[in-house]
């Protein structure tokens, strides 16, 4: 790119912060522009796993992965399966060297981003209202505070409920019909030893055959975060009469909903520190594309949102994020280099989407106690990961030697 296109990234999340990044250490100066009033001023959520393939790549060009390293979490890769009586049906415990998929809280993930940044990239409290064309690609941005600006190239990272994907699509977000329930335990291993035991050092997923699960997840400095779910419509707690804002109206409901789990498991429903947050899954339709709209695209969840049965979506979204990067700063125009991401994207988050939708489907379908829906094998999950993470960059370094060739 020979001239200095004015970038305007809209969302300060994995994908944003990432491409923001990548753009820089190549000497493009963007602007991110987030609702939010600061980096920390949300509780973002819990525990997600890097992938080699996708999120991982995303870090190494970012030049992170130190950085992720130093907060990630190897050992958090080991998951089991319990049935609602608390029996393990199946158990992962990742290998010594295995770094296929180690966690990180998502708070540390966005600071670490954050951090890498130029001072001053990220405007917080700008939350966008309305994107408008003003013709040869150019937008006009509005946010809520007042402000405006102009833009040649506007970068959709504002997650499922974008304001920039209007622009490029009508395809909206559909409820996955599942609700979620955050819950948080607080120094698990000394409050709610019972629960540390249970999760292990990383995941514990369980379900009944009636579509009901629990899964909760070891993050750092001791906390256990999880998630209630269940097959519920949008307003079930209207029906329910239920109080989201009062535990204790919210436990009384769950205790009947999970009558038939075992006393064992029932902690996990009751016992946790904080207020139980909803959480409802909504996805695009997949697989999601678009014909091309100058000065215009999305990344990240905005351009895919997916069930996260799979843990795709934060890898997608860094991915994403650095490709489009790389792409801003090695094609001739911003057109080109538009048309080079998504070609890419579409290519691989459509069948990533759909099977992560199916897998939420079959993870809370009805099924015989005699035949669960047991997980995946994860051992060779992993080596897949590291097997694509090396195709990726034999590709790559194949396209690049096919470049400076010609
Ligand atoms: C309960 C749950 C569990 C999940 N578990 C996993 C997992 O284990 N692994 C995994 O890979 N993925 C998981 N995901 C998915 C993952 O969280 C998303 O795919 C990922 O956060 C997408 O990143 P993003 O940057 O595209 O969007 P987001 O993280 O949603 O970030 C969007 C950003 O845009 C900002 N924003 C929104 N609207 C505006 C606006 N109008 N103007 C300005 N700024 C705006 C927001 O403040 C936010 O900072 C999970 C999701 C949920 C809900």
């Amino acid at each position: 790119m020979t001239t200095t296109p004015r970038i305007a990234i809209i969302g300060g999340g994995p994908a944003g912060l990432m491409c923001a990044r990548v753009l820089q250490g190549h000497g493009i100066a963007p602007t991110v522009y987030d609702a939010d009033a600061a980096v920390d001023s949300r509780d973002t959520g819990g525990t997600l796993d890097l992938h080699a393939d996708s999120g991982q790549i995303a870090l190494e060009d970012a030049g992170l992965m130190d950085a992720f390293l130093a907060s990630a979490r190897v050992e958090g890769q080991a998951k089991s399966r319990r049935d609602h009586q608390g029996t393990v049906l199946a158990e992962f415990t990742p290998a010594t060297g295995d770094r296929a998929a180690p966690e990180i809280d998502r708070g540390q993930l966005r600071t670490m981003l954050h951090e890498h940044l130029w001072p001053g990239t990220v405007r917080w409290g700008h939350e966008l209202v309305k994107a408008a064309p003003l013709g040869k690609g150019v937008h006009r941005l509005e946010f809520a505070n007042g402000a405006s600006v102009e833009a040649d190239l506007v970068i959709g990272a504002d997650g499922t409920w974008s304001k920039v994907r209007p622009l490029l699509t009508d395809a909206v977000p559909e409820y996955l019909g599942v609700c979620f329930l955050d819950v948080r335990f607080d120094a698990v291993d000394t409050r709610h030893p019972e629960i540390a035991a249970i999760v292990g050092a990383g995941h514990m997923f369980a379900n009944d055959c009636d579509g009901r699960a629990v899964i909760v997840q070891r993050n750092s400095n001791g906390v256990v975060r999880g998630y209630v779910s269940f097959r519920a419509e949008l307003d079930w707690h209207v029906k329910a009469g239920v109080n989201l804002a009062d535990r204790e109206s919210v436990r009384s409901c769950l205790l009947r909903e999970f009558s038939g789990w075992s006393s064992s498991m029932r902690p996990l429903l009751t016992d946790n520190d904080g207020d139980y947050v909803p959480r409802s899954f909504w996805a695009l339709p997949a697989p999601l594309t678009w014909d091309r709209v100058p000065g215009v695209t999305l990344i990240g969840d905005s351009a895919h949102a997916m069930a996260p049965f799979g843990g795709h979506g934060a890898n997608l979204a860094l991915l994403d994020g650095a490709e489009l990067a790389h792409a801003v700063s090695e094609e001739a125009s911003l057109g080109k280099a538009v048309s080079r991401y998504e070609a890419a994207m579409f290519a691989r988050s459509g069948e990533l989407a759909m099977s992560s939708n199916t897998a939420l489907e079959r993870f809370f379908a009805t099924t015989s106690p005699d035949a669960p829906h047991l997980p995946p094998d994860h051992a060779r999950e992993h080596q897949d990961y590291e097997a694509r993470a090396a195709e990726y960059r034999r590709r790559r370094a194949e396209d690049n030697a096919g470049s400076t060739r010609a």
